[in-house]
């Protein structure tokens, strides 16, 4: 059986940024990935401020090898109709990014192998058990097989689902029920390069030019005020779509959209973010709405805060988990405070429950 010191559950950006920051200092970890890194994955936007962090997770120039798409800034339709101008101009990190998601996850897992990482890809974590000397056995499903690694500390960087957080008994805390409806068609020839937000009365618009020459637009909204059945969500996504001329603009054909997905983008925390032997970064401790267009960068930097407390505390520092522990809560603490802050800016639509339930909350 295959032994392990730090055993990562999730190859997402979290995950795979702290396999990074663990053997930059000398810490072997594995990761294990259900995926082979071959479908499309949601969450396009990285902000300037990534830059730094990409350097210092040394993949500055392996990302600048993949072919993400600058983005010059954000034009959002918000508190007024007007549309407000967000230039990366006068950023000290220049512009932003649309990445190619899938890649730049591959990139991330691909440069924590060649930093001495193991990442077990196509590989489901089933199982995991703590043994009577205080270490973990974890079972996940390989090729057809059911296998077994043990391992000393355990990491959920499940994402959302929080799975291995859940096994060990923490509760997720859902703070809202946002869903966003998601399509891709293919870009106008003069579509914006910027990413663009359009508040419209029955939730908000996020779409952006992807570097394959598509588009993706998601409609954000509540889970209940979502029609049933398949025809009527087309219906509707269309017709909200029609409403969002800034959106609609970026869309060769707004009518040409291909399967639409529905996904859980919520605010949601755990309720504890770890326990004896494990501990969750990323969107399993804590996850986001996407108006904060911070999610990837959050992730990442989780992982790398992770990383400080576990080797500090494996090399005896019992105080190390904490500390990890406080920068979360100061980092949810702050995402609060903005949440309220732009969601509270959209008055427009007082009598509109998307909204009121927003504003009320705040
Ligand atoms: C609609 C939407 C739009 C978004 N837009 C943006 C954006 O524009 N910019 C931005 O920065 N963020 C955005 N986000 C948020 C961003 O995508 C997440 O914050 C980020 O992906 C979190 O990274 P993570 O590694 O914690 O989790 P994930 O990226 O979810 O990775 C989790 C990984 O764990 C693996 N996994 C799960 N369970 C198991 C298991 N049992 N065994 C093995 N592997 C497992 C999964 O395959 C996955 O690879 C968006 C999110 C949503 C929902």
């Amino acid at each position: 059986m295959l032994n392990i010191g730090v055993l990562i559950v999730g190859g997402g950006p979290a995950g795979t940024a702290m396999a990074l920051a663990l053997a930059a200092r000398g810490l072997t970890a594995a990761v294990l990935e259900r995926s082979l890194y071959e479908s499309e994955r949601f969450g396009e936007t990285l902000p300037p401020g990534a830059k730094p962090l990409l350097h210092r997770l040394g993949i500055w120039e392996a990302f600048q090898n993949d072919a993400h798409l600058p983005s010059p800034g954000i034009i959002s339709s918000w508190g007024s109709e007007q549309p407000y101008e967000n230039d990366f101009i006068f950023n000290p990190y220049g512009h932003g990014w649309h990445l190619d998601r899938t890649q730049f996850d591959r990139t991330l897992a691909a440069s924590a192998e060649q930093a001495g990482a193991m990442v077990i890809r196509s590989a489901r974590a089933q199982s995991c058990l703590r043994t009577t000397d205080a270490g973990w056995v974890v079972r996940y499903e390989f090729e057809g097989k059911v296998r077994e690694i043990t391992a000393t500390f355990l990491i959920d960087a499940t994402g959302r689902s929080a799975w291995l957080a859940r096994q060990q008994g923490a509760s997720r805390i859902v703070l809202d029920h946002l869903v966003g409806v998601i399509g891709f068609g293919e870009c106008s020839e003069d579509g914006d390069q910027r990413t663009i937000l359009e508040a419209t009365p029955d939730g908000w618009w996020y779409s952006a030019r992807l570097p394959n020459g598509k588009v993706v637009a998601a409609f954000m909204t509540d889970a209940d005020l979502l029609p049933r059945g398949h025809d009527n969500l087309r219906r509707f996504w269309g017709e909200r779509l029609r409403d969002a001329a800034l959106t609609t603009a970026l869309w060769s054909n707004p009518d040409d959209v291909g399967e639409l997905r529905v996904t859980f983008s919520g605010t949601v925390r755990l309720d504890r973010i770890g326990g004896p032997g494990w501990l969750a970064v990323g969107d399993a401790a804590v996850a986001f709405d996407p108006l904060s267009s911070q999610g990837i960068l959050k992730a990442m930097d989780s992982g790398l805060h992770a990383a400080a407390a576990v080797a500090d505390l494996l090399q005896g520092n019992r105080n190390a988990l904490a500390s990890y522990s406080e920068w979360l809560e100061a980092e949810f603490a702050a995402y609060t405070k903005n949440y309220f802050h732009y969601y509270g800016q959209v008055s427009r639509w007082p009598d509109r429950i998307f909204w009121r339930r927003r504003s009320a909350a705040g």
